[in-house]
């Protein structure tokens, strides 16, 4: 079938999603323009900032992707303070971002569930409450997720990182810190709880398929999620999966394959909150704005402080490492303007999608 007939069509079916994610060229515009045009119908041309703060390195898990796994000795491990983290939600609340998303390694001891809980009730005092709250700190208990809830945090991104359980397997330890199915039962935790969830995908890892990456992206139609977070893989040559690092596809089928996954996914979840990820932006200088362009409509601005942000290479060189907050405030908006998009300040951003299934 010609990819204007795939596209034409109301449902697609993974053979349908396999083809468009194997488009290139003149047959790849058409998807992407077919994807904006859904986008900018459903959800305008708004972008949604999340004021992005890197909460801590340290990590009892040790992903075979991730700079930061906890069998790195690499690494200088680091935990911003309860008072730096709501400075940097006040900056965020200053800049107008509307909302932050606190992002960690992850631990689940005691001490570190409370620091959470009251740094969510101190975030939630910042003009009684007027910023939106995501948290991204990895797999936790029911009661855990419950009681972020209760504080205050209203999205939670938990990506599955591969829907596909032998894959997960391969870029994963195999043992009970790194289990597959808890992490699926924590994604329908946190669906049960009522949190705006979020999952995603690395898109060019090694032994990955396009069947592969369709059955992920039919995985999100069916978990019906709220939010989905896709980027590039990244080799970090301090970790096990670096070995693999000429057997990916390049840097640039890497950037088209993520390009195409976004697009396809707007067309099967059209009213969903997809972000262009900064591992965009670290493999190619408009990656950020190509994401866009292809039908993502949030974007997660780094407001961890400075000195920190070089100990939170999950991958290498990333993007707007040096780059003050001030700084990445007005080059985004005058990107996304150029573009033809604009920055809603001074809201949630909620996913639609979610909005209207909740009603
Ligand atoms: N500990 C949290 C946050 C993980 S970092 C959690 O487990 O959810 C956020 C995301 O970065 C991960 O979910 C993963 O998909 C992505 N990531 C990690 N290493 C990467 C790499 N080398 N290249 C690209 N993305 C990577």
């Amino acid at each position: 079938m010609r990819t204007q007939e795939i596209l034409n069509k109301e449902y697609l079916e993974k053979n349908d999603i396999v083809a468009l994610l194997s488009t290139q060229e003149d047959e790849m515009k058409l998807l992407i323009n077919k994807a904006l045009k859904v986008k900018l119908a459903r959800l305008d041309n708004y972008v949604h900032l999340r004021g992005l703060i890197e909460l801590s390195n340290i990590c009892r898990k040790s992903c075979l992707y991730c700079g930061v796994r906890s069998d790195n000795p690499n690494v200088e491990r680091y935990t911003l303070s309860e008072d730096e983290v709501v400075e940097c939600a006040r900056l965020a609340h200053q800049l107008g971002y509307g909302s932050v998303a606190i992002q960690s390694g992850e631990r689940s001891d005691k001490e570190f569930v409370d620091k959470i809980t009251r740094i969510l009730h101190r975030i939630k005092q910042i003009d009684n409450g007027s910023l939106g709250i995501t948290l991204s700190l990895g797999e936790q208990s029911e009661e855990v997720y419950r009681r972020w809830f209760e504080a205050g945090a209203h999205r939670y991104l938990l990506r599955i990182e591969s829907s596909n359980e032998e894959l997960y397997y391969k870029i994963h330890p195999q043992n009970e810190r790194h289990d597959f199915h808890k992490r699926l039962d924590c994604i329908d935790a946190l669906l049960s709880i009522g949190y705006q969830t979020g999952t995603g995908v690395m898109v060019g890892l090694p032994f990955q398929t396009l069947e592969i990456l369709a059955d992920d992206l039919i995985f999100f139609r069916e978990k019906d999620v709220a939010m989905v977070g896709m980027g590039p893989f990244i080799p970090h040559p301090d970790t096990p999966l670096y070995a693999y690092a000429d057997q990916i596809p390049s840097v640039k089928e890497r950037m088209n394959l993520t390009l195409k996954m976004i697009a396809v996914l707007r067309l099967m979840m059209p009213e969903i909150n997809m972000v262009a990820a900064t591992a965009n932006q670290t493999i190619d200088p408009m990656g950020r704005e190509k994401a866009i362009m292809a039908g993502a409509n949030v974007i997660m601005p780094n407001l961890t402080p400075n000195k920190y942000r070089e100990d939170y290479l999950i991958y290498p060189d990333k993007a707007c490492v040096s780059d003050k907050p001030e700084e990445c405030f007005s080059c985004l908006d005058i990107r996304m303007k150029a573009i033809g998009h604009e920055i809603l300040y001074n809201a949630w951003g909620d996913s639609v999608a979610f909005t209207k299934k909740t009603k």
